[in-house]
């Protein structure tokens, strides 16, 4: 079948929920994925912010095909050994005693939201609203989408849930000032992602912690873009003093196997109890084999410390580029999640990149999201900073 065949079948088949680039990807292999016509392309997307150990990792690979022979899916009526091996390596590098496993980042939030109630119905009666901030991300659930503080998501959804209550993000006063004899918690992202890269002060993430202490509220860091390793530490909070009570993961865990989860303190987990929340497939045998191998990978083989060298070496390039390029306003980030905010809208660029074999996204109309695999290399580097100014100077 030809591209053009296929893209009249997904207009015909899938609903438009996407507007999609017009080609097909059908392989990966580290960062590089080809598209129908056979064309490379270095992928900077990776999935958005998910293969962080980059297309077809022998480890993962092997990982699934062994589960898949040996046992794909049981239900959780039943104790799954890689689902508690799983469980156990989060557990045991991070502040957290105890996971749930669901499929998708607005599932974990979704879980989160429940047992922030949950424990509030049992320990502060009376409290059920969340704070979360303005341009935030969080799923489209109903729920999460409404927590998601971005009226372009709400349209055409009312009635949306009651409880969730929106702040400017990077605005403490503003946070102190919203709690209310209903609030329960905060659900804050240490970074920004979908709105496009924003990085709080900081001190911030502290001072979100401070607040909750004082008024008695439940903290809760959305890391489903920044954990498992994208911002150079298993954990984005890890890098400030700020221990949040509940963390949700999803995208990079499994390495694309689709896999959620929520990590909570047992004083808080203690208030999810047998028939409170559940998934089918959630912690699914297959699921939690390949995040177990992904998430030893990058644990074992230096992988942390490889998104820490070469997003230093990327944010320098591209500060160099900045110099170059009045079009380009600002370039921020950690580790391998960087934003280039640009003077103009992005879609251009991204298409022009797109022609010339180097896969990027646009954030929120005019930022540059690279959020690559983390096996990236300074040559990788070299190679999509130069498309880049390539195709920042043919405009
Ligand atoms: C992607 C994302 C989500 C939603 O994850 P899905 O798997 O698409 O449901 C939630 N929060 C943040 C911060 C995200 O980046």
């Amino acid at each position: 079948m030809t591209t053009q065949e296929w893209i009249e079948l997904s207009d015909r088949y899938i609903m438009a929920t996407y507007k999609r680039f017009p080609i097909v990807l059908t392989r990966g292999l580290g960062v590089h994925v080809w598209d129908s016509d056979g064309r490379c392309y270095l992928d900077l997307v990776g999935g958005i912010a998910v293969c962080a150990l980059g297309h077809a990792h022998p480890r993962v690979v092997a990982a699934i095909k062994e589960q898949a022979e040996t046992l794909f899916h049981v239900s959780n009526l039943y104790h799954i050994a890689p689902q508690i091996l799983l469980a156990r390596l989060l557990v045991e590098n991070s502040p957290f005693d105890k996971a749930f496993f669901c499929n998708s980042g607005a599932e974990a939030n979704e879980a989160a939201i429940k047992l922030a109630r949950k424990y509030a119905s049992e320990h502060m009666p009376g409290r059920y609203e969340l704070i979360t901030m303005q341009d935030s991300f969080h799923g489209r659930t109903l729920a999460t989408v409404t927590a998601t503080a971005q009226e372009k998501f709400h349209v055409g959804y009312a009635p949306l849930p009651e409880g969730f209550r929106h702040v400017p993000y990077n605005d403490l006063p503003a946070l102190e000032a919203a709690v209310t004899e209903k609030t329960c918690g905060v659900l804050v992202e240490p970074i920004q992602g979908e709105s496009g890269v924003i990085v709080p002060d900081s001190g911030y993430l502290q001072g979100v912690r401070r607040i909750c202490d004082a008024k008695g509220l439940l903290m809760i860091a959305d890391e489903i873009q920044t954990g498992i390793g994208r911002t150079g530490t298993l954990f984005a909070c890890e890098q400030t003093e700020a221990v949040p009570d509940m963390i949700t993961l999803a995208k990079a865990l499994g390495n694309g196997f689709p896999i959620g989860a929520l990590l909570a303190t047992d004083r808080i987990a203690a208030a999810f109890v047998p028939g409170s929340h559940g998934s089918t497939f959630g912690g699914n045998p297959l699921a939690c084999a390949a995040a177990l191998a992904a998430l030893e990978t990058i644990l074992d083989e230096g992988i942390l410390e490889n998104c820490r060298k070469v997003g230093e070496y990327f944010l320098s390039k591209l500060g160099a580029l900045k110099e170059k390029h009045s079009r380009i306003r600002e370039v921020r980030g950690r580790g391998l999640m960087i934003g280039v905010e640009l003077t103009v809208p992005g879609a251009e660029l991204v298409l022009k990149c797109l022609q010339k074999g180097l896969l990027i996204n646009c954030a929120n109309g005019n930022v540059l999201r690279f959020v690559p695999p983390l096996i990236l290399t300074r040559q990788d580097v070299d190679r999509a900073v130069g498309i880049l100014d390539e195709a920042l100077e043919e405009k």
